[in-house]
């Protein structure tokens, strides 16, 4: 496949993957397998509004490998969701669970809607109604529900409850579900320190101090959230943020706790007090030490791809980089820390909460945040060394080792 500019996202994922899958010149027949999704289903999903009209909703889940352990994946609601975008999701999901080396195989769904014009009663209807669409194909040792953008602890509670009225109480059916519910501990916070331990990690690896390093982070959800409030520990200091809305800019460090809560109140992070109001193209474009992107995909493209001046990217996002700007910034010798490597404590932490579910057992915080950890810096580990002996990006290094152990799994199940 041709490097182009209008790269659809899930062509965007293959380019990665064929790649990796030339350079491990694996075989034809398993390369083509995995260059699609092994099973796609789209649902209308309809829903009676609360003002008694009824709306229709399109849905999606898609099933990328499960060739190392049950689907996995989160379920986006956003009004762009589209099916090339879940089937990209999907896919990065199969590289990522390997990457980390837990049982999964890679899996999306979401639902085109936005969250934020629906009532929680809304959202609960919407919720079930895709579940039941969906239901046949989902299951604790099937596939794997958890949040992504515009989902969260509650709706994988609705997700529970539904699954359960038609199939039986089952927790381990979803992750990242409240902790009275069968959650885990640290889920919440999983993606935003996994990135944390692996930064850490690169940085101690590669002998470069991030003290006083500047941060600039695009999106204040549940990654960028939590991301600001735990990079600190590196001795970063944050100094521009966004949301959806806009973000600020104060050169002299914004306190990550206390931004999380004035969005929390305000529900934006907008005139957060002493900062300058920024546009997010502004953040993405600033001269700082890391750039964080942390919300959509494909905010870094050919257009300003030459105008980014951080020297680190840590991709907190999926996908926030389209392979033609990737390109520009590796001629420039930007070091980027790749999706599937650096947010995959959110479904490590996931497959923490299934096991937990499994053995009807709850593990302390603290067990948690240790093992994130260490399944983290093994994983980052793998990636750098492997950059560094053939002297490739860490994004190629991921996928290396990522598409590696997937076919070793389909060699010898010996499925095809
Ligand atoms: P979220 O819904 O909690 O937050 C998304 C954030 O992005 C919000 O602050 C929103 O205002 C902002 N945003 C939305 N549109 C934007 C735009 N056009 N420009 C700038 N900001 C915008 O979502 P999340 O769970 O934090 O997920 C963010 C990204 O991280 C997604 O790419 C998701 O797939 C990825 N991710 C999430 C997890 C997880 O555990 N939640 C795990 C791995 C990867």
């Amino acid at each position: 496949m041709e490097l182009r500019n209008d790269m659809s996202a899930f062509e965007s994922v293959m380019w990665f993957f064929g790649r990796a899958a030339k350079h491990l010149n694996i075989p034809k027949e398993i390369q083509e397998l995995l260059s699609h999704s092994w099973r796609e289903l789209t649902v209308e999903v309809p829903m009676r509004m609360d003002n008694g009209d009824v709306k229709i909703f399109t849905g999606y889940r898609v099933q990328h490998s499960g060739a190392r352990g049950p689907y996995k994946g989160g379920v986006r609601y956003h009004p762009n969701a589209n099916l090339d975008e879940i089937r990209a999701l999907a896919s990065l999901m199969t590289w990522k669970t390997a990457v980390v080396d837990i049982p999964f195989g890679g899996a999306k769904g979401g639902v085109q809607c936005n969250p934020s014009e629906l009532s929680q009663d809304e959202l609960n209807r919407l919720t079930r109604r895709y579940t039941d669409l969906i239901s046949h194909l989902i299951g604790p040792t099937r596939d794997i529900v958890a949040p992504d953008m515009g989902t969260n602890a509650r709706t994988m509670a609705w997700i529970m409850d539904e699954y359960g009225q038609r199939f039986g109480y089952n927790p381990a059916i979803v992750t990242g579900k409240p902790i009275e519910l069968g959650g885990s501990y640290g889920r919440d916070a999983a993606t935003g320190r996994g990135a944390v331990f692996s930064l850490g990690e690169w940085a101690r690896l590669a002998q470069r101090s991030l003290q006083g390093n500047t941060v600039a982070i695009q999106g204040m959800g549940n990654v960028g959230s939590w991301i600001a409030k735990l990079v600190g520990s590196l001795g970063c200091k944050i100094i521009a943020v966004s949301d959806s809305k806009g973000g600020v800019l104060l050169r002299g460090g914004l306190d990550g706790e206390a931004l999380a809560n004035h969005k929390r109140t305000n529900g934006s992070i907008a005139d957060f007090p002493e900062s300058e109001n920024i546009s997010n193209e502004q953040l993405l474009e600033l001269d700082c030490d890391i750039l964080i992107p942390a919300s959509i995909d494909s905010v870094i493209h050919h257009e300003n791809a030459d105008r980014i001046k951080a020297g680190i990217i840590v991709e907190g996002a999926n996908h926030p980089i389209t392979p033609v700007a990737d390109d520009v910034l590796q001629k420039k010798d930007v070091i980027i820390l790749p999706d599937i490597l650096v947010n995959a404590g959110g479904v490590v932490v996931s497959y923490f909460e299934w096991a937990q579910n499994i053995q009807q057992f709850r593990w302390e915080e603290d067990r948690v945040n240790a093992e994130l950890s260490k399944a983290m810096i093994k994983a980052t580990r793998s990636v750098y060394e492997r950059a560094q002996k053939e002297n490739i990006s860490m994004r190629e290094s991921a996928y290396i080792l990522g598409v590696s152990r997937v076919v070793k799994t389909i060699e010898l199940r010996g499925f095809i």
